[in-house]
């Protein structure tokens, strides 16, 4: 028996992983990832800057791991619809086995290699694990989608059963000598024209245990005190370890589970939200490409060219706002409460379509996640299921003295304010004239309370409601 485990980016782990733990127990395994140019053409690899440096790391450590274990990790370049099969029948497998996924695009391309095995009399086996509960597997009691979170979480709690995470492999056979002349090597971020970031997180299964072994020490159990605390470290940075799978959704889950009070509590919801945004994918694939509420499709947003480089440059006159913005392009990450604030700023303060915004997150986020950007943008926005509703609008400077209460994440990301104290941080236009003068810090593009009329009667105008502030 000889088995193709094939590795696809978001499940880069020996660790917890089916595909290669159900093939160790037979004779020949043969773990491959491949090149595909959808993501490792130059020009493909340079959109996702963050993200490839972090994959690229994670290969190198899953290459390592699976060396260790007796194994090796077989690289081959060309398009999975086609490497895939050819490799199947040059290599005489038995079985393709791996993980699957769960965006529109990776579903068609596993239907179409399902297709082609078939005609080889190769068993295609894709195995759950990027979610806790299999997208599509709860369902509401019409059978139909879950349209809103608390039915879904509910669901969960009392249909979703989580199974241990399963051990790595003990050993593995080493790779078969036949397999000829296909393979090449991880390439470097060089290669691909990207500049490496040092202020990345370490990509790697063995990076992603440290941050979980420091997280359950000294972040979980205040978890919920300090999540939304823009200027703390008080959140778990186990995002881009969940995207591509340094780490299994339930690895993390059971971690968690030993552990009682509301930092745990907390945080597994933050959990079954992630599991959320998954299954509305799922369910409804057109939303990588329209808002999930219909009446949003027209709306109408505006196209305003200096509001869209000074939100993505970090140049609003508004500091949290523009501390998210440098954050992203900085380090690839962003706080979840800047996210919102920032999100929700761009598409109501500045009318500009949140799906521009949420291109730019996934060309920057190191955790750029389709499902769980959409959602997050989508809710910013007004337009998703169970969305923030369209007639509430975040007020940057309250957010910012509520979350960033000293004003360290502004001072921390916005320089040119870092003399100003937590009275005017947040709002350094009404800060005395002499101070502004020595900043440089920009004046804001828009007034707020006209920026936020102005949205509110396009909205009305367009879907009709009444109004109140957050
Ligand atoms: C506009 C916008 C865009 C976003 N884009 C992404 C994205 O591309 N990738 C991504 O993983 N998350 C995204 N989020 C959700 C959230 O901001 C991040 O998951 C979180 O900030 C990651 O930091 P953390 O791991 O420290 O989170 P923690 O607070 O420690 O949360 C634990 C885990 O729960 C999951 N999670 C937390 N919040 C959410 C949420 N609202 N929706 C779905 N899952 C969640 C994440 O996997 C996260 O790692 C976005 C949110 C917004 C508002």
């Amino acid at each position: 028996m000889r088995t193709l485990v094939w590795f696809r980016g978001k499940d880069l782990r020996v660790t917890d992983h089916a595909p290669l733990h159900e093939a160790a127990a037979v004779v020949e395994v043969i773990p491959v990832f491949v090149l595909d140019p959808f993501f490792f053409a130059p020009e493909r690899a340079q959109e996702l800057p963050h993200r490839m440096q972090f994959l690229l790391e994670s290969l190198h450590s899953l290459a390592a791991n699976l060396a260790h274990l007796g194994s090796r990790l077989v690289v081959v370049s060309g398009r999975s619809v086609e490497v895939i099969p050819r490799l199947a029948e040059q290599w005489q497998v038995d079985r393709v086995a791996a993980q699957r996924w769960s965006e529109p695009f990776g579903i068609e391309r596993d239907r179409r290699i399902a297709k082609a095995l078939d005609r080889l009399r190769v068993p295609f086996d894709l195995h759950e694990g990027e979610t806790l509960a299999p997208p599509g597997s709860l369902l509401n009691q019409s059978g139909r989608m879950f349209g809103v979170f608390t039915p879904f979480a509910r669901a969960f709690s009392r249909e979703a059963f989580i199974a241990a995470p399963l051990p790595a492999p003990k050993s593995l056979p080493p790779v078969p000598a036949d397999l000829g002349r296909m393979e090449t090597q991880i390439p470097s971020l060089e290669a691909l024209g990207i500049q490496p970031n040092e202020r990345l997180q370490p990509g790697g299964e063995k990076a992603a245990r440290g941050r979980l072994k420091a997280f359950l020490d000294s972040g979980l159990e205040g978890y919920s005190d300090t999540r939304n605390r823009m200027d703390l470290e008080g959140t778990s940075r186990l995002s881009a370890d969940l995207k591509f799978g340094t780490l299994s959704a339930r690895s993390l889950w059971h971690a968690v589970a030993e552990r009682d009070g509301a930092g745990p509590r907390a945080y597994r919801n933050e959990l079954v939200w992630r599991d959320f945004a998954h299954h509305l994918l799922w369910h409804r694939p057109d939303l990588l490409t329209q808002p999930f509420r219909p009446e949003f499709q027209t709306f109408p947003w505006r196209e305003d060219a200096g509001a869209w480089t000074a939100w993505h440059d970090g140049q609003t006159g508004f500091p949290v706002v523009d501390a998210a913005a440098r954050q992203l392009q900085a380090t690839g990450f962003v706080h979840n409460r800047a996210r919102m604030v920032a999100a929700s700023f761009l598409a109501k303060q500045l009318l500009t379509s949140y799906q521009w915004g949420e291109a730019h997150y996934m060309k920057w986020l190191t955790d750029g996640d389709w499902a769980n950007n959409n959602s997050g943008w989508q809710w910013s926005a007004g337009c998703g299921c169970d969305a923030q509703p369209w007639f509430r609008i975040f007020n940057p400077v309250l957010q910012g003295e509520k979350f960033d209460p000293l004003g360290d994440y502004v001072r921390t990301w916005v320089p040119e304010l870092g003399d100003f104290d937590a009275k005017w941080i947040h709002q350094p236009w009404a800060a005395p004239a002499a101070l502004r003068q020595r900043s440089h810090y920009p004046e804001p593009i828009v007034d707020h309370p006209a920026a936020r009329a102005r949205f509110l009667t396009v909205a009305k105008a367009h879907l009709g409601s009444t109004t109140t502030q957050a």
